[in-house]
């Protein structure tokens, strides 16, 4: 499978990896849009929640329980935004399932 994600994940494309264990891969984002910016991902090959399996659903709430730690260990005390774009009306660019976590600035409500 051709995904960028997944070749990040094998080390064949660089990235600045945060933290990484069986389950999950999180380095940051290579164009941040915060002074944190940071993208959260399983290892396993998931489109994005729309394509999830009712057996990945463990899976996600590990995944979003290591956002909840990272978002401490990386300052975020005053709060932050977790985004995850769907599709192509969604503003998804890369099909495989990442959360991005964004803070430490005030954010702004609606997006764009
Ligand atoms: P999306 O638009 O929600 O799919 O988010 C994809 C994100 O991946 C964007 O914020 C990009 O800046 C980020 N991105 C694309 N390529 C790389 C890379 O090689 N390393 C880190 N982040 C990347």
């Amino acid at each position: 499978m051709d995904c960028l994600f997944c070749k990040i994940i094998e080390g064949e494309i660089p990235s600045q990896c945060l933290y990484e264990d069986d389950k999950v891969y999180v380095f940051k984002d290579i164009d941040p849009q915060a002074p944190v910016h940071f993208l959260v991902i399983p290892k396993k090959h998931i489109d994005s929640l729309d394509a999830m399996e009712d057996e990945d659903s463990e899976l996600i709430g590990y995944v979003f329980k290591k956002i909840r730690d990272l978002a401490r260990e990386e300052g975020l005390e005053d709060g932050y935004r977790v985004v995850h774009n769907i599709g192509e009306d969604g503003g998804q660019s890369v099909k495989h399932m990442h959360f991005h976590v964004l803070g430490g600035r005030s954010l702004q409500w609606p997006p764009g």
